[in-house]
């Protein structure tokens, strides 16, 4: 069985892929495929090599200019209106302009500026505490701690492994 495919003649925007020129060019759907041999090349230069636009009208959604396709609702808006009782309708709270995140960030940057306290204290103390005079003395002269793994002990018919050289 064979089915003939319909074909359809359509117009639609376009980008020259080679000089990035826009216009409309004319072809052909053939089923659910372009039919790109049908399609006329760029008006400017000539090639076939050009990509389709989508032919959406204005979706600047800040900018409140209607009418516009509204992605979200997947229609047609005509006026601010119009969203509103489309909105309603749906049971939707529309969401006017950017979403403040500054709640969070500023929460971030506090844990952030806590954390950065924790640190400066620390510095503080190993520079300034009775505490830490002995280390501070010692640094002075040059001394360089060696930090090593404290020994964990033996485990029975374990072989001991030193940290710092695993075979
Ligand atoms: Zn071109």
């Amino acid at each position: 069985m064979t089915t003939k495919e319909v074909e359809y003649l359509v117009c639609k925007s376009y980008r020259c892929k080679v000089c990035s020129t826009t216009g409309q060019t004319y072809g052909y759907i053939k089923g659910d495929d372009f039919d790109m041999e049908s399609f006329d090349p760029c008006e400017k230069c000539g090639s076939t090599n050009i990509s389709f636009l989508l032919s959406v009208p204005n979706i600047d959604r800040f900018d409140e200019r209607f009418p516009y396709f509204d992605r979200g609702l997947g229609m047609m808006l005509h006026s601010k209106k119009h969203r509103r009782q489309v909105c309603k309708e749906r049971n939707l709270v529309p969401v006017d302009g950017d979403i403040d995140f500054s709640d969070e960030i500023n929460k971030v940057k506090q844990k952030h500026k806590e954390e950065d306290k924790i640190v400066s204290d620390l510095n503080d103390r190993v520079a300034n505490h009775p505490g830490y005079a002995e280390y501070r003395k010692k640094k002075a002269q040059g001394w360089k701690p060696k930090f090593t793994h404290r020994d964990q002990g033996e485990v029975p018919g374990m072989k001991k492994i030193d940290p710092f050289n695993e075979e």
